[in-house]
């Protein structure tokens, strides 16, 4: 149960004072629908009002505070006009500018004759002092009680500044005293003020310092944060520990046997994983571990080895892609291998029905399979096995944490082994993992070439597009990726639509209907269609926007372009590059940009062309930008913090992990004082699914 204090936190903002539903609708598109999102929604900028200069002196451009009298009005002669006002002080005169100004308004907030303060951006109109729609208007007594300096915050088309800041004084007045949950030693070195406390700061920025990482209620809030995901990992991580493991200690004969038809070595790199893995295996804790490879570098290799080793121990192993169509490729991937062992492996996706589908269930019931390659379809209920002894699941940032644990369950105490492509440094997979054990596969097999990749302006069009057409014309494959348009799904889509149908306008005449289509609103089904079209050659240019499915190999594909590289994150485009080049043809990679990249562009493509070490490219990324760009957070199913910034809180992170191991090997069920008052903060950042983990299991 939620703890009581925490209702205002979770209260629809609707509630606030002059808070209509069309008006809550635009917050939630911007923040969210609750008191807590606008906790949250944290300024991004600050307008200080308190430079107050004679108007003779004042700056053009800059935000002044006058004090002035009322000359006259001047209404406009026709509608189009604006209503102008001369003030005045000591030193001279000044016009204010108002369109669609209503009279009788302006004749209330300015009389003629009267003293008023009035603030707003200064300027200079053909030499004339000017201010266009002041921010405030009043007496001196109303102005002064307004702050001089004011948060700026994000804001969305429709939502008014003044409007979001009042929902935002409201929401703050709401803040509840909460238990204080940090250690009051870190608390007191720190100089960290109380969370409620640290949130009012957060939005009443007294100068720039205020809005950056470092200030220490910033610090303090980026901590809690990382606190609660540290907290919630292990918790978790602790609930797949806790059921013992049984040792599975195979005798090596089924994996000698699959070396020896390998028609090459093993890479070091993935015998030393393969080894790691095997220690794990054999102990009798449950394996929790991340295996993290480059596109490329032969992770598939080493899970087969694993799921071997369990079958060699009389096990079942299972493995788990994130959609159908790399279900099915691995399965014809491994077949091959399996059977010649004297192996059944069977692949379950959600389109088995019927008779099939429960043919399939009883094989993988009765032992009779040993291994499984399957989709999300493994989790359902019906699905039993006789000994699930390893669960392998690949391209894990596609699922949850939650889905992990329910595919754990169907093993009494399976051991689990994480696959992903993604290189993530350090500190962002402590973020998305937590401490799993890590094998990192850091060489990729000889022979490959790096993709050639390279940087085009976009007004380069059509020759792009005529290399698109010479390599469709050489029987070769291209990709083709769109913009990822920031916000809005929608727009995503129409760029990809908008795309294809240019391109096909340009290509199909010579090259006849050979131009596909897949995004990420398709449904599924529709989706492996458009990517198994591709992958058999029914199509030759595949329009995609970025959900190319990571792990799928099309061999023809030589050549993939990316439109608006600048607005991917540099892992993701290596990622995509990773594509092509797989069937022993070289690669190439066009990245287009639009207007003049800026430095970091640059930096960022200079490591690009460099190196094809997608590890260091993730480092370098997360140096270089933030860590929610780096992946494009929103397909990484990484978590994407509100108030931490993993670029600069690394450090942070390190300390959230310490603290929150120290806490659980205290208080293993959060019990105590403390313990109540960290509950608190697992609801407060969200984290709560993992509450239900204390008590049970
Ligand atoms: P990824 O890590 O991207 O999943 P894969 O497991 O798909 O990589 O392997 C990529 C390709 O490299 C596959 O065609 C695979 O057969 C091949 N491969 C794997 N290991 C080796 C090796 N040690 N030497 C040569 N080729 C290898
Ligand atoms: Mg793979």
């Amino acid at each position: 149960m939620r703890p009581e204090l925490l209702n205002p936190a979770f209260t629809p903002i609707e509630r606030l004072k002059g808070c209509g539903p069309k008006l809550a609708a635009l917050i939630a598109k911007l923040a969210g629908g609750r008191l807590l999102d606008l906790w949250w929604h944290k300024p991004s900028g600050l307008v200080d009002r308190r430079y107050r200069p004679k108007i003779i002196e004042a700056q053009p451009g800059r935000i002044c505070t006058l004090d002035i009298t009322v000359e006259r009005h001047l209404p406009p002669r026709n509608p189009r006009q604006p209503y102008k006002i001369i003030v005045s002080d000591e030193t001279g005169s000044l016009t204010l500018v108002f369109f669609n100004g209503r009279a009788d308004y302006l004749n209330r907030a300015l009389p003629p004759g009267e003293q008023r303060v009035i603030s707003g951006q200064f300027e200079l109109f053909d030499g004339m002092a000017q201010m266009t729609h002041p921010d405030r208007i009043g007496t001196a007594e109303e102005v002064e009680k307004l702050a001089a300096i004011e948060p700026v915050y994000p804001l969305t088309a429709g939502l008014t500044p003044r409007v979001l800041a009042k929902l935002i004084d409201e929401a703050l007045e709401r803040l509840p005293d909460l238990p204080e949950w940090l250690d009051p030693a870190l608390q007191a070195r720190e100089h960290w003020p109380s969370w409620r406390e640290a949130v009012r700061k957060l939005h009443r920025p007294q100068e720039a310092d205020d809005l950056e990482p470092p200030a220490p209620h910033r610090t303090r809030l980026a901590y809690d944060e990382l606190l609660a995901n540290q907290l919630a990992l292990l918790l978790v991580r602790r609930r797949l520990k806790r059921r013992a493991g049984r040792p599975l200690k195979g005798d090596g004969c089924l994996r000698d046997a699959l070396l020896k038809r390998l028609p090459w070595p093993l890479t070091n790199a993935q015998t030393m994983a393969i080894a790691e893995i095997a220690g794990d295996m054999a102990s009798d804790h449950r394996m929790l571990r991340l295996l993290q490879g480059d596109v490329g570098s032969g992770k598939t290799m080493v899970a087969l080895m694993a799921m071997l080793a369990a079958v060699e121990a009389g096990a079942q192993a299972a493995l788990m892609a994130p959609t159908e169509i790399l279900a099915r490729q691995h399965a014809a991937g491994l077949r091959p291998h399996v059977e010649a062992l004297g192996l059944k492996l069977v692949l379950l996706t959600g389109r088995d029905k019927g008779k099939a589908r429960a043919a399939l269930l009883e094989s993988l019931a009765s032992g009779e399979a040993h291994m499984v390659v399957g989709t999300h379809a493994l989790f359902q209920d019906d699905v039993a096995f006789h000994d699930l002894g390893l669960a392998v699941i690949d391209e894990q940032h596609r699922f949850g944490v939650g889905q992990r644990l329910l595919l754990s369950g169907k093993g009494e105490a399976a051991d689990m082994l994480v696959m992903t492509a993604t290189p993530i440094p350090r500190t962002l997979s402590l973020t998305a993992y937590g401490d799993m054990d890590v094998s990192k596969l850091t060489e990729k097999p000889p022979g490959r070439e790096p993709v050639d990749t390279r940087v085009v302006a976009s007004d380069r069009m059509l020759e792009v597009v005529a290399a698109v057409k010479r390599k469709i014309e050489a029987g070769e494959r291209v990709y083709w990726v769109c913009p990822l348009v920031e916000e809005s799904e929608v727009s995503d889509l129409a760029a990809a639509a908008e795309r294809h149908a240019a391109l096909r306008e340009a290509l199909e005449p010579a090259l006849g209907p050979v131009i596909g289509l897949v995004h990420g609103q398709m449904p599924a089904a529709d989706k492996d269609a458009a990517m198994e079209a591709f992958l058999r050659g029914d199509t030759k240019l595949l329009v995609a926007t970025t959900v190319i499915e990571v792990g799928v190999d099309v061999p023809e594909a030589t050549l993939i372009v990316i439109e608006h590289a600048e607005r991917f994150g540099l892992a993701q485009l290596h990622q995509l590059r990773g594509r092509v080049g797989r069937g022993g043809r070289p690669g190439a990679c066009i990245l287009m940009y639009h207007g003049k990249p800026g430095e970091t562009a640059r930096a960022r493509l200079k490591i690009l062309r460099e190196t094809d070490d997608g590890f260091r490219i993730a480092e370098e990324d997360l140096r270089l930008r933030g860590a929610g760009e780096l992946l494009g957070t929103r397909q990484s199913g990484l978590p994407d913090f509100k108030l931490a910034d993993l670029a600069h809180d690394g450090d942070l992170l390190a300390m959230a992990r310490d603290d929150a191991r120290l806490i659980l090997e205290r208080d293993a069920d959060l019990s105590d004082a403390r313990g109540q008052a960290l509950r608190h903060l697992l609801y407060l950042f969200e984290r709560d699914a993992a509450i239900q983990y204390l008590r049970s299991g």
